[in-house]
């Protein structure tokens, strides 16, 4: 047993008469007590903006606020401060780096940039807007026949042209832990400027991330699968590459000077923060971390595996279930098909019991179209999750089943 489900008020919650089994925490997790109240201090007692003013109050909060970014960057292993860009979430995060880099010289006709074929819409979409404007072309880098990372493939599909690689570190669809060390490994192999982006949004809670050793030069990810807010996120950047680029958002804060005839532009990480960021949330994101760091990200992740083997053997147990890519390495969810059944007929019946799941395409609708199906049912875990609820939700799941085949 994790950190104690008391430290989640949302937890006991009741579904009708049925007690809440929260599993969609792959879509966003519930916050601590020590967030929300986090939150409510911040406005009771030191809400003011930051960097601008003379008094009191906006010292604190910009000292809370700059505080919050080395607790960030000491997260992820950052070099310095000044390569965490807060951001609204990964999707914001991922297309801040496509806008500057369609600014930037970077990129020209006929460049490449390759994408798994796991990615989510948030990490495929912006760089097919970048290609539009640029004239580079996307190519999706095919699973094997086990729904893993085809290695081979990627080597193959590496190129001269090859400008950029935009991976997940884990699938949000598959569960599956993409070799992300490797990955960009092979892409710096294949030549120094070949950039690489990783999608953190389903790591960043899960397991311990050091963005120095892995060699990216991108990582992005949300608060809101972290335990804090929505609207809070993450953009870490290799200082000499945020350094060269140029910034997108104009505004307040990103400047030095500014004049008629011609504006300055901030140091960083500002440059790349137009106008008056999420403060609270981002003072509150720090919390958030140092309560991850707190249960230890290693035995999180212990937890967590437990109760996704448990999940794993209970589904094999109750039989006909499709359960999508390979028992091991996998993070900590199961997303999964039955035949003759509808996912959303499923989710529905496991709703009426309580179980909240995720059903549908899961922002990946390409990798639907990949594997030839409409959608999943996704069972997410998160350090406060049980192996009681393990258990309700697979007798749940096969009583739903029971109904519907
Ligand atoms: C949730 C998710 C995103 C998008 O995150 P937002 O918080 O909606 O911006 C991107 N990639 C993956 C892998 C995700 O799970």
């Amino acid at each position: 047993m994790m950190a104690p489900r008391t430290d989640f008020p949302i937890l006991s919650a009741q579904v009708g008469r049925n007690p809440l089994v929260y599993l969609d925490n792959a879509a966003t997790t519930q916050k601590p007590q020590v967030v929300l109240q986090a939150l409510a201090d911040y406005y009771e007692k030191v809400n003011s903006n930051i960097h601008r003013g003379a008094h009191y109050l906006s010292r604190l909060s910009t000292e809370q606020h700059e505080q919050a970014r080395a607790t960030v960057a000491a997260f992820l292993h950052a070099a310095s401060e000044r390569e965490i860009v807060f951001t609204s979430g990964t999707t914001a995060g991922i297309n801040l780096v496509a806008q500057v880099l369609a600014l930037s010289s970077r990129f020209s006709a006929g460049d490449e940039i390759l994408v798994t074929t796991d990615a989510h819409h948030s990490n495929i979409v912006p760089w097919q807007m970048l290609c539009q404007r640029v004239g580079a072309v996307l190519k999706p880098i095919p699973l094997t026949p086990e729904l893993t990372f085809d290695m081979e493939a990627y080597l193959r599909l590496l190129s001269p042209r090859t400008r950029l690689v935009a991976v997940p570190y884990i699938s949000n669809a598959l569960g599956v832990v993409n070799p992300v060390a490797q990955i960009i490994k092979a892409a710096k192999h294949n030549s120094a400027s070949t950039l690489v982006l990783v999608d953190g949004a389903q790591s960043t809670a899960h397991m311990a991330v050091n963005v120095q050793a892995l060699g990216c030069d991108f990582y992005v990810f949300s608060g809101h699968k972290v335990y804090a807010p929505t609207g809070t996120g993450v953009l870490w950047g290799r200082e000499s590459l945020l350094a060269e680029l140029p910034p997108w958002l104009g505004g307040g804060e990103m400047i030095k000077e500014v004049s008629f005839s011609g504006t300055t532009y901030n140091d960083l990480p500002f440059k790349y923060e137009a106008g008056t960021p999420n403060i609270g949330g981002n003072i509150v994101l720090a919390a958030a971390l140092r309560y991850v760091t707190e249960q230890g990200l290693a035995a999180i992740d212990a937890h967590e595996q437990k109760l996704t083997q448990r999940m794993y053997s209970g589904l094999q147990a109750i039989g006909g279930i499709n359960i999508l890519g390979p028992a091991q390495n996998r993070g900590a969810l199961l997303s999964v098909v039955v035949p003759g059944v509808h996912h959303y007929d499923l989710g529905t019946l496991l709703d009426q019991m309580g179980i909240a799941v995720r059903t549908g395409h899961h922002c990946c609708q390409p990798l639907m179209q990949y594997l030839g199906i409409s959608g999943t049912t996704r069972y997410s875990f998160a350090l406060y999750n049980t192996e009681a609820e393990v258990d309700r939700a697979l007798a749940c799941t096969e009583r739903a089943l029971n109904m519907l085949r």
